[in-house]
């Protein structure tokens, strides 16, 4: 493929995707549009989890056995918070705390998360554009049996125990798209958009609900396809299968269709699952992600369903 590739993701499970297009494109073609509906406040911090955990996955900074934070981490500053009878359900290591404190430093300067960001990349050399969703503070808020939680709360300190009944994004509604985000989906050289396999109520609808980006997504040229999250009836990690059973909707790729619906043109199904409604164009592949070789060739089966699709 000789066009550009937009892709929408969150954290661990997208940053695969991600990873496995840069093997394939020359990285500068490629432009991560990334949730921040994950960040919040910490000891005075901003802490972005799904845009680090792009920046390490890209510069190869992963721990990707652990499936989160930095390789060869050190742990000092929490001993020394622990020492302190501080909380400690939020692990920080050394080396990640340094983008927490430079990123918390620059926004209360007056700088844009945006442009934070791009400085992290650039200092990492990075050519693969990642551009937060928006620049303005999106929270997502979960509604549960255990009340109103705040999306970290939700995830890290209860592991995803409650039951959720709703999730809300809020200041959403006033969010702008970040710069350049609407520009890449636009794009008349951007070949395809992807919706990488990750969350779709946690990762993917926060960025949805920026107003302007779904807009932006139907009148693109370029076909949008979506990776499916699950694989095997089953999701590879975190709360996907739950959130689904917890809305009355089935484990399949014909509920990830059909949760997408009007946003995408196609969608990428594990071979393991049963094929989806053939309202929705879709392929199939093993789409299971462990080695880099596979997160190569997942990319590339997203894109041959993009060009077999071809321009809207
Ligand atoms: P988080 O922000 O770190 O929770 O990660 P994401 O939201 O980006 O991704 C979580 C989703 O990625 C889960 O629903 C997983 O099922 C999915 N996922 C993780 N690894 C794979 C994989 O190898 N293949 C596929 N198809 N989905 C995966």
């Amino acid at each position: 493929m000789t066009g550009r590739v937009v892709v929408l993701t969150g954290g661990v499970g997208g940053a695969k995707l991600v990873l496995g297009l840069a093997q394939i494109l020359s990285a500068e073609k490629i432009t991560a549009i990334v949730n921040t509906g994950d960040d919040f406040q910490h000891f005075g911090l901003h802490i972005s989890p799904d845009i680090d955990t792009l920046l390490y996955t890209l510069s190869g900074r992963a721990n990707i056995a652990q499936g989160w934070g930095r390789e060869g981490e050190s742990w000092s500053f929490m001993s020394a918070l622990r020492s302190l009878a501080a909380e400690d359900w939020f692990q920080l290591g050394d080396g990640d705390l340094a983008l927490h404190v430079l990123r918390s430093h620059a926004l209360a300067q007056g700088h844009a998360l945006s442009n934070v960001t791009a400085g992290f990349a650039a200092a990492w050399n990075l050519q693969t554009h990642i551009l937060p969703m928006s620049d303005q503070p999106v929270s997502t808020i979960l509604t549960t049996n255990e009340g109103e939680l705040g999306f970290q709360d939700y995830f890290v300190r209860l592991r995803c125990a409650p039951k959720v009944n709703a999730i809300r994004f809020q200041g959403a509604g006033t969010a702008k798209p970040a710069p350049g985000v609407l520009d890449a989906i636009l794009d008349a050289r951007t070949a395809a958009i992807l919706i990488a396999p990750s969350n779709p109520f946690l990762s993917i609808d926060p960025i949805l609900a920026v107003p302007g980006i779904a807009a932006a997504l139907s009148a693109a040229s370029a076909p949008v396809i979506a990776v499916s999250p699950i694989i095997g009836g089953q999701a590879v990690k975190g709360p996907t299968a739950k959130l689904m059973r917890e809305r009355g909707l089935a484990v399949t790729p014909a509920a990830i269709a059909a949760h997408y619906a009007g946003v995408i043109n196609g969608l990428l199904i594990d071979w393991r699952d049963a094929p989806c409604d053939p309202q929705c164009p879709f392929a199939t592949a093993d789409t299971l992600m462990v080695s880099l070789a596979d997160r190569a060739r997942v990319a590339k089966a997203a894109l041959d369903l993009a060009a077999r699709l071809g321009a809207k």
